[in-house]
């Protein structure tokens, strides 16, 4: 194993801070938005090739020191997380399957010749954070504290190798409901001119590069009105991948529901393999294997296809109420969302706020 951290690691938290006042954070949780106010403190942990994990800390929020040479500035060698913290209505706080994002970001490590963290570890991180910041985690309609852990290459080195000096962060940011006013169908874009990922390239990891890559046809997406954009498979340009930041299903008006494979190619969400998990439980078959573009835009043409959505942690699930591309659009975007899209919705965000039974054991306690 890459993970020589046998013991656990103890977290220091005697790092001195003056957290924004009740009236500051108040204000703040009143209004959240997504991803722009950030909680008073943080978590790092550093790595060497000679020490392994150390020094795992709890810090006050603030700036990175980064020499300019740092390779992650220069190559790119980073790999990041998304998940939330749910304030329950008794007022305690749970997070959702986060044995799978310590285990993808273990994968997206390998990918990206950067050090696993083993997964205890990055659960602590996650419960250092939350603890530490209990008071940010909202308690609203759909509200949450988003985490974001994030792994960098911090050694001054221009030569072009995987860096031997690392640092591990995780910052926390209070979430407002994705949709206010009710969930609405959003119209996305085929982008037939750029591709996310190619065979053996790093579509299955989560590291900042494919976001990068993924932002001009993202602003290609905008200027045609359209929320996000939807990527095919780099080799034939044919079959559907996924969007820049939520993977796809398509809802047959037979009841079939369908889902393109994982190909290496696209990211392993982990609200996919949740909404896989609870639709078999109702008994409906789930396919995943290659689905072609054709079908899709062929099938809601035809109606043989009544409902299409888009999942991820951040918006939980997204009908997708149109597709347009160069030349062409189907669906309609006035239309209300699908009801297996709905019930779906309904029925995972009632566990992850505790509203129904956790049956499958999917929440941790923070
Ligand atoms: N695909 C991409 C490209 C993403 O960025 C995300 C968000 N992490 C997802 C899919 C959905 O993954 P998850 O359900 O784990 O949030």
């Amino acid at each position: 194993s890459s993970t020589p951290t046998a013991e656990r690691l103890a977290f220091d938290r005697t790092a001195s801070t003056s957290p924004r006042s009740d009236a500051e954070r108040a204000e703040i949780l009143a209004e959240p938005g997504f991803g722009k106010h950030f909680t008073d403190h943080m978590v790092a942990i550093d790595w060497t090739i000679e020490g392994g994990w150390h020094d795992a800390r709890v810090q006050p929020y603030g700036p990175l020191l980064l020499d300019p040479a740092a390779s992650v500035l220069h190559y790119a060698q980073e790999i990041f997380e998304g998940l939330k913290a749910y304030r329950h209505a008794d007022g305690s706080v749970w997070t959702f399957r986060p044995e799978k994002n310590a285990e993808r970001l273990q994968r997206s490590a390998r990918r990206l010749a950067l050090p696993e963290l083993p997964t205890e570890t990055f659960i602590d991180s996650v419960k250092e954070m939350v603890r530490t910041d209990l008071a940010w985690v909202p308690s609203g309609d759909d509200q949450s504290l988003y985490l974001r852990p994030f792994m960098i290459a911090n050694e001054s080195f221009l030569g072009v190798r995987s860096a031997q000096r690392v640092g591990y962060y995780v910052i926390a940011s209070p979430a407002g409901a994705y949709f206010t006013g009710g969930v609405k169908p959003v119209s996305i874009w085929l982008s037939t001119e750029y591709s996310r990922a190619g065979r053996g390239g790093t579509g299955a990891a989560k590291c900042g590069g494919n976001y990068a890559a993924s932002l001009l046809p993202q602003n290609e997406a905008a200027a045609n009105g359209c929320a996000q954009v939807l990527f095919l498979d780099a080799e034939t340009g044919t079959r559907v991948d996924e969007l820049g930041g939520m993977n796809v299903f398509l809802v047959y008006r037979d009841g079939r529901v369908v889902t393109p494979a994982l190909s290496g190619a696209i990211l392993e969400g982990v609200t996919r393999e949740s909404i896989i998990q609870l639709v078999r439980d109702r008994g409906i078959e789930v396919e995943e294997r290659e689905v072609l573009i054709d079908e899709w835009r062929d099938g809601v043409a035809s109606g043989e296809i009544a409902e299409v959505f888009a999942c991820g942690t951040a918006a939980v699930i997204t009908p997708i109420g149109e597709l347009k591309g160069e030349g062409f659009s189907v669906g309609d975007p006035t239309a209300p969302a699908g009801e297996l899209t709905m019930s779906i919705r309904s029925e995972l965000t009632d566990i992850q706020y505790g509203r129904i039974a956790d049956r499958h054991g999917w929440l941790t306690r923070l």
